[in-house]
């Protein structure tokens, strides 16, 4: 274990009791007194068994992540107790962490379940670094991340992954670890990043080889078994890896919460109290276990939309179309059309995000503008005849907010939008007005398949021919798993759709690219690459 020793000394060498004493002070009396009251006990077993995490890249920062559970597989004794945890954290211009060049101490509060969010600022832009933590003789896995380019300056590339839908039971998570392997600049992860539902070996598509406990076969519900959810999700190396490799720019869905939920209203019949109380947990939750910028939810409130900008190259306005959203309409998945789709109070981003949304646009000088959500901002017609038949949870179920988004995007240097949700991979013109197959497309929609739900999939099944039949502007359609790899460069985007054979049974399938396609500046639309 020399190498632990080093690493060992090294933060020792670096660690200084004025750091502490400072973080102390802005954590107010309580905290403070209950520092001086400690003995400062270190976890008795390693508690990075949910690997590290970076997140939400900028110019001179970034947020680096980590939750201290040395018992991951508990509900209830996570092998910390009620105490505060001082934990440092090192930033190095070398794998090896050899080059310092920040440290300091920040707190792992027991009401936070003890997750660290470490804003690591003064750093220099567009670099590598790489990052750990350390509590004790506990030493985390070393992460590595990056910072965005100076703001304004122009960049001759940006390699980013896209990806969406990891439930744990329907395979593994194969294309996370080929996702790593690509190096990217940043993940952008676009929703369902857990899966509400319990977890048995008996509905798992994964070869069990040990128990999974008892505690996770119930659908989440508590802060306590959402946590728990978390926990084992993220014990995942593949997962791991793909934190490991690159910051996230991360979005939720409905499923970190409950499937199709719609701001304060439940997926399914539930009373509302206790609908508000899960949502406050779930929130809760999600913030605890992601790299997240963001400040904690205040009850079951939360930001999540935010920007992201790379150089002058592109702009990432990252959106949240689930907290805000009208109530889908009557039967949530794939129907014909109804009268009551079209009222035009019906939202999907909430005034207030659609004011930014347009807003951000409008202003934005990069040259892409991509746009990060959840659900098929496009439209998707799965009835070849004449009616059509849509699925009243994306934007086609909100027309109104649609046509908005729409005006939105057309006022943006080069949209694209970047969608998960559907467990499939598509590639779409976005045409504006939606009802109008002779209009122009405005932007270019693709949409990451799923890391994992949905189980192997097929290249393409029978609604996939369907939703070709029926949409000439729809340029693919793939039901595979696997992840978006996108270049953007100051005249195109070109964007591979990667995809794995298989996620049930065996986690060792190759990638491959199965389609690739280009986005010229300029041009608002798809071509072959
Ligand atoms: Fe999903
Ligand atoms: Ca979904």
């Amino acid at each position: 274990m020399g190498s632990v020793d080093v690493t060992r000394r090294r933060f020792l060498a670096l660690g200084g009791a004025a750091g502490a004493i400072g973080v102390a002070a802005t954590l107010g009396h309580r905290v403070a007194a209950q520092v001086s009251n400690m003995s400062s006990p270190h976890p008795s077993a390693d508690p990075f068994t949910l690997g590290v995490a970076s997140g939400d890249p900028w110019a001179d920062s970034v947020v680096l992540w980590t939750r201290l559970v040395p018992n991951p597989d508990e509900l209830h004794d996570t092998g910390m107790d009620q105490r505060p945890r001082e934990v440092e954290w090192q930033i190095a211009t070398d794998p090896k962490m050899t080059t310092i060049e920040r440290h300091g101490t920040t707190w792992a509060l027991p009401e936070h379940a003890h997750s660290v969010h470490a804003t690591v600022d003064g750093l220099r832009p567009g670099r590598e670094y790489w990052y750990r933590f350390r509590i004790g003789p506990w030493v985390s896995p070393t992460g590595r991340t990056k910072t965005a380019p100076p703001p304004g300056q122009p960049i001759p590339k940006l390699d980013i992954v896209a990806a969406s839908c990891q439930s744990w039971n329907a395979g593994y998570y194969t294309a996370h670890r080929h996702l790593a392997n690509e190096t990217p600049d940043a993940v952008v992860f676009l929703g369902d990043y857990l899966y509400e539902r319990g977890i048995k070996a008996e509905d798992s598509a994964r070869r069990i080889d040990t128990p999974i406990p008892a505690h996770l076969a119930t659908e989440t519900d508590t802060l306590e078994r959402y946590r728990s959810q978390y926990a084992w999700y993220k014990c995942d190396p593949d997962l791991q890896a793909a934190h490991h490799a690159a910051p996230w720019i991360a979005t939720w869905d409905d499923h970190e919460v409950q499937d199709n939920y719609a701001a304060d209203v439940a997926g399914r019949e539930m009373p509302h109290a206790e609908f508000s109380a899960r949502r406050a947990a779930a929130y809760q939750a999600y913030w605890e276990h992601l790299p997240l910028r963001a400040h904690r939810p205040v009850g079951a409130a939360m930001t999540m939309h935010r920007r992201l900008a790379f150089g002058s190259l592109a702009e990432f306005h990252v959106l949240d179309t689930r907290q805000h959203r009208s109530d889908q309409i009557a039967g949530d998945a794939w129907q014909p059309t109804t009268p009551e789709r079209a009222d035009p109070n019906r939202t999907m981003l909430g005034a207030e995000q659609q004011r930014w949304l347009n807003d951000g646009l409008a202003a934005s000088e990069a040259t892409w503008n991509v746009v990060a959500q959840q659900v098929i901002a496009g439209r998707l017609d799965v009835d070849p005849s004449d009616r059509d038949v849509l699925n009243v949870d994306t934007w086609d179920g909100y027309p109104a907010a649609q046509q908005h988004l729409y005006d939105a995007l057309a006022t943006a240097t080069n949209p694209v939008v970047l969608t998960g949700d559907l467990h499939a991979g598509y590639a779409l013109d976005v045409r504006s007005p939606v009802d109008d197959s002779n209009a122009a497309p405005i932007a270019a929609e693709f949409a990451a398949t799923s890391i994992s739900s949905g189980g192997d999939g097929e290249d393409l099944s029978a609604t996939g021919q369907h939703l070709l039949d029926a949409n000439p502007h729809l340029h693919f359609a793939n039901q595979r798993r696997g992840y978006l790899r996108c270049r953007l460069t100051p005249r195109h985007m070109t964007v591979d759709f990667r995809t794995v054979g298989y996620v049930t049974g065996a986690s060792d399938a190759p990638v491959a690219t199965t389609r690739s396609f280009v986005v010229e500046a300029g041009a608002h639309r798809i071509q072959d690459a």
